[in-house]
């Protein structure tokens, strides 16, 4: 029997997990979770003997399972190889006391690739067994790191065609760069003139825009979404956090089935998600600890129960979690509320009426495996600098948020549990902000003069995908308004045409 998902918002929305990849969003606006968390079949000990391919594929087949073992294991094989700069895909770093696991080793330098380097692959296999003819098109909204895996992930790939929206003033130097100079026929690139929210609510609608679906069937076309409301994202991100589990019984750091807690630099709830969702599948997981920036919903969330997004949206130096509306919240909602469907539409219908939604008493006992907290600018800073002069460790901005969070849950509690922080990016991508904090009398507005400083104060290579920016053309230079994404979108969609060559 495969495993089913369901929508988030209607009961009687249930597909495979091949179908639920190629839709990206229920056609309701709810968002596809598993009808019932599977459980490892696999010992955490045999599965520290396993390479990461091998622990993605244990990991992975319980929930994609309606892929076949051989489509499965050429989906990972084609994502993890030499596109990452390290055999072990994600290290660990022991610094001052955590576990810090590098997830940035891919081809765009954030922890993005982890799932973008396969979705392409799984997106292709699920639309051949399911039989569309249809380009698929991919809508994705970025607050800067996912715009960039997702179009080296589907750069030329056949059958495919990909569009990107940014926030224009939202993001790094740096990731802009790498976003405008992208390469592929395939690709397309647009500023928006507004935040992240409103680039990912303008995505969503266009989604549940039935006019606008009839219109792209008729041209041969159907939308997909490289955005982590996809289940094709949540699921290869549970990998990592057992696989560094495993790493750690293997070094002797953890013994077999000792408890752990795992940080994580939040912004719209995947990656902390995918935490959740390896716990619940058998990782031994003390506390999930949510780190924010100034940008604090989901601080004031875990602390009284309401989600509030009527505030200020603050632009802070950890860009990629500068967001008011955390999306796969909607999943952690669902599951606390009794997978009921109707009350979590309400809930969401009060989101998008008010801007807030209050839960019950009942809801909040179930969040007792989560901590919150958030960093400030000024905090973020200092972290970065007192863990570079401490062990000579550099940190991203995004990364300083979650090892700042981690030391106030210490002092909150006196927890000395061993604890894995993720490590969502390379500092290279945000070398302007990361030098200021640990060499502010460097002073240059040129990025990579700051690139090649911090290199030699970190003594780290320059990633290849940072370097192989630092002279790229400008090949994308379109800028919209918020309510023009869908001219955009059809605009792109007529002048490239469906590919005569396209096939899979
Ligand atoms: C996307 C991103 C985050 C936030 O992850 P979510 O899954 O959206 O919570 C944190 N750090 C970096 C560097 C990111 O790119």
């Amino acid at each position: 029997m495969d495993l089913m998902y369901s929508s988030t918002r209607s009961c009687d929305i249930k597909v495979t997990a091949s179908q639920a990849i190629l839709k990206g969003l229920a056609q309701d606006g709810g968002l596809f979770v598993p009808d019932s968390l599977p459980k490892l079949d696999v010992t955490l000990d045999e599965l520290s003997k396993l390479s990461y391919q091998e622990v993605a594929y244990e990991v992975m087949k319980l929930f994609l399972t309606d892929f076949t073992k051989d489509e499965l294991v050429h989906c990972i094989e084609c994502a993890y190889d030499d596109k990452f700069d390290v055999k072990d895909i994600a290290p660990l770093k022991n610094a001052d006391g955590a576990y810090y696991l590098e997830l940035f080793h891919g081809k765009t330098a954030a922890f993005k690739d982890m799932a973008l380097s396969i979705l392409p692959y799984l997106l292709t296999t699920s639309a051949k067994k399911n039989n569309v003819s249809n380009e698929i098109v991919i809508l994705t909204a970025t607050s800067g790191d996912t715009g960039k895996a997702a179009l080296a992930g589907f750069a030329d790939v056949d059958g495919t065609k990909i569009v990107v929206f940014y926030p224009k003033d939202g993001v790094s130097a740096i990731q802009e760069k790498q976003m405008v100079t992208q390469q592929g026929e395939n690709t397309f690139v647009v500023g928006i003139h507004g935040n992240f929210d409103q680039a990912q609510t303008g995505v969503k609608q266009m989604f549940s825009d039935k006019k606008l679906q009839k219109e792209l069937e008729d041209a041969g076309f159907q939308f997909s979404s490289a955005n982590s409301i996809n289940i094709g994202r949540l699921v290869p991100q549970i990998v990592y956090y057992i696989y560094a589990y495993t790493r750690l019984i293997k070094t002797g750091d953890i013994k077999n089935d000792e408890k752990i807690n795992i940080v994580v630099p939040t912004g719209n709830f995947g990656n902390i998600l995918a935490a959740y969702y390896a716990m619940n599948i058998g990782l031994p997981v003390n506390k999930l600890i949510c780190a924010s920036n100034e940008n604090k919903v989901l601080f004031d969330f875990f602390s009284n129960g309401t989600y509030d997004r009527n505030r200020e949206f603050i632009l802070t130096s950890s860009p990629s979690m500068d967001i008011l509306i955390s999306s796969n919240l909607e999943r952690l909602i669902y599951r606390i509320c009794g997978n009921d469907a109707a009350l979590n539409s309400e809930f969401m219908e009060s989101l998008s009426k008010t801007g807030e939604y209050h839960i019950t008493d009942e809801m909040r006992k179930q969040l007792s495996d989560f901590y919150g907290n958030f960093a400030t600018e000024e905090e973020t800073a200092e972290e970065i600098k007192k863990l570079y002069d401490k062990t000579g460790y550099v940190i991203d901005t995004h990364t300083a948020v979650a090892s700042c969070v981690y030391r106030k849950y210490k002092n909150d509690t006196s927890d000395d549990t061993k604890t894995i922080i993720a490590s969502t990016a390379s500092p290279f991508k945000f070398s302007n902000n990361v030098m200021r904090a640990i060499a502010p009398e460097f002073e240059s507005t040129d990025d990579f003069e700051l690139v090649d400083e911090l290199s030699k104060l970190g003594k780290v290579k320059i990633p290849s995908g940072i370097e192989e920016i630092r002279n790229a053309p400008v090949r994308h230079n379109t800028q919209c308004d918020v309510d023009k994404m869908e001219d955009m979108v059809k605009q792109f969609l007529t002048q490239s045409k469906k590919s005569p060559t396209s096939k899979r």
